[in-house]
């Protein structure tokens, strides 16, 4: 079944706006930066008070319990129930509804998501025999992570298996295989919890954790220190090391050092043991970390890359014209079935080409930067403007699964339709006018909010690097602004194809 796109009209005004946005980010001069005087975060009573209603033991226990049940629902489903995607919980409510809408929740509540995750809950009850507090029941080897892993290569490597899975073998069009792949998950999560000290697992392997880890230093909200001064006398660093009732941070975070929303998981368990109620949700301007805290690492580079790439591969393999390509190069390939070679020798094109372009822009850069700013360095700072561009286009092109691809037929009938039901059944489709338009104007803001934060990124990072020269416009930033524009001119065309919808 196929759905009309965004009007063009709409994506040419889109386009003109960031035309002119781009040629403000090159010509206007760069901003001033101090770390202090940039640095906004606001804790208000009312914020106090909401981190101490979240992180209370009675919401969170009753969260991840719902979540756990979920869980345990979907395998059901997925295992007992009609293999018809569109009729099983399984594949609606993993891919259409979780998977879909775990990215716009970035948006508003950060990592949130990982706080009541049920892979974690089930993997730490069977590993300590305990959900929330501290526990002395740990069947735990505790061993320390290998160096090699010490990285996010193994996340990425596990969110471009993911990601094949779901778009090359089509797993969202299954329901029995979505089970096998949450009870994989779920194995590979209790034998990290079992083997390796903290949860490394989350820190380090989860492609899901890592994706909303890194979208999260665009979000609007933060766990931070109330009164930073408070920590930085702190000596007993119950937030790090945990106290007699509460974990320590499952991925090793120190409180008063923390600037970097990435490897937190929002698990509140720093909130639970600071002795000092120190630590709250803070508001701060939209992609605030990502501009001017973040320290990015080679690794963390590729995972944004990655993460740009397979967001544009989402909206590509949802088009007539890949799945024509995909049949070409799998017949020359001589291959039938799945045609997974044709589709992973895709994947790796697109990767392939998405850094090959960012790599280009950076070397034109550089040679125009009046400062030696080394290749490596230049590409590993800048890719922080690569996240919004990513993010802005999977929530938009997200939103397209959450408006559209629901029958919610499965609520009712979570194994199915009865057999005399199907003959009528049908998909409720909203069409232009009565309610596409809303679509499309989200669409667009998020569009909007992604170029333009990725432009505000770029010259903040840009006059971070170039704080001694004398010449503080953007000129040299013509190349990675002109990639940026490409970049959302091709998903704003994306978004104004017609659409394959999955089930
Ligand atoms: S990092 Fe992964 S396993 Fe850990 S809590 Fe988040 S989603 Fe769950
Ligand atoms: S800093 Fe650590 S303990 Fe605090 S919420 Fe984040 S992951 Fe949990």
């Amino acid at each position: 079944m196929m759905h009309a796109g965004m009007p063009l009209s709409w994506a040419e005004g889109l386009c003109c706006s960031m035309l002119l946005m781009a040629i403000w980010a090159i010509l206007a001069r760069l901003p001033v930066l101090s770390e202090a005087s940039n640095r906004v975060e606001n804790s208000s009573p009312l914020a106090i008070w909401i981190t101490r209603l979240l992180s209370s033991q009675l919401l969170l226990l009753s969260l991840k319990l719902l979540m756990v049940g979920l869980f345990f629902l979907v395998i059901i489903c997925g295992l007992y129930g009609t293999p018809l995607p569109q009729q099983n919980l399984a594949t609606e409510l993993t891919w259409n509804i979780w998977w879909a809408g775990l990215i716009v929740s970035v948006f508003f509540l950060g990592s949130g998501w990982c706080a009541i995750c049920p892979w974690d809950t089930i993997a730490s009850y069977l590993t300590r025999l305990n959900i929330l507090g501290a526990s002395d029941n740990s069947t735990r080897l505790n061993l320390a992570v290998p160096g090699v892993l010490r990285s996010v290569w193994p996340a990425l490597l596990m969110l471009l298996l993911l990601s094949w899975l779901e778009l090359g073998y089509g797993i969202t069009a299954d329901p029995y295989a979505t089970a096998l792949l949450a009870m994989l998950m779920l194995i590979i999560t209790t034998t990290s919890h079992a083997l390796f000290e903290r949860k490394a697992f989350c820190r380090y392997f989860c492609p899901v954790g890592r994706t909303i880890g890194f979208y999260s230093q665009l979000a609007p909200v933060a766990l931070r220190p109330v009164d930073p001064q408070v920590c930085s006398r702190c000596e007993t660093l119950e937030c790090y090391r945990g106290s007699e009732q509460v974990e320590p941070c499952p991925t090793g975070l120190l409180m008063k050092n923390l600037k970097e929303n990435s490897y937190c998981t929002s698990c509140t368990n720093c909130v639970r043991s600071c002795p000092t109620a120190n630590i709250s949700w803070k508001l701060r301007p939209l992609s605030q970390e990502a501009r001017q805290d973040a320290r990015p690492r080679h690794d963390e580079a590729w995972f944004v890359i990655a993460l740009l790439a397979l967001a544009l591969l989402h909206g590509l393999t949802m088009m007539p014209i890949w799945e024509q390509q995909l049949q070409q190069l799998s017949a020359w390939l001589g291959e039938s079935g799945l045609l997974l070679w044709g589709f992973t020798i895709l994947l790796a094109t697109t990767l392939l080409l998405v850094a090959s372009l960012y790599a280009a822009a950076i070397a034109v850069t550089m040679k125009l930067c009046r400062q030696r700013i080394g290749f490596k360095k230049l590409f590993i700072d800048m890719a922080f403007m690569l996240l919004p561009l990513a993010f802005g286009y999977h929530i938009a092109h997200n939103l397209t699964h959450l408006w559209r691809e629901n029958s919610w037929s499965w609520l009712l009938h979570p194994f199915g339709l009865p057999t005399q039901a199907l003959p009528s059944m049908s998909r409720v489709m909203p069409t232009m006018g009565s309610g596409e338009a809303g679509l499309f104007i989200l669409q667009s803001g998020f569009m909007l909010f992604g170029f333009c934060m990725s432009l505000l990124i770029l010259r903040h990072r840009a006059a971070r690097l170039a704080s001694h020269d004398s010449n503080r416009r953007g000129f040299s930033l013509l190349p990675l602004a002109l990639f940026a524009l490409l970049i959302t001119i091709l998903q704003l065309w994306l978004l104004t194809q017609p659409m394959m919808m999955r089930f």
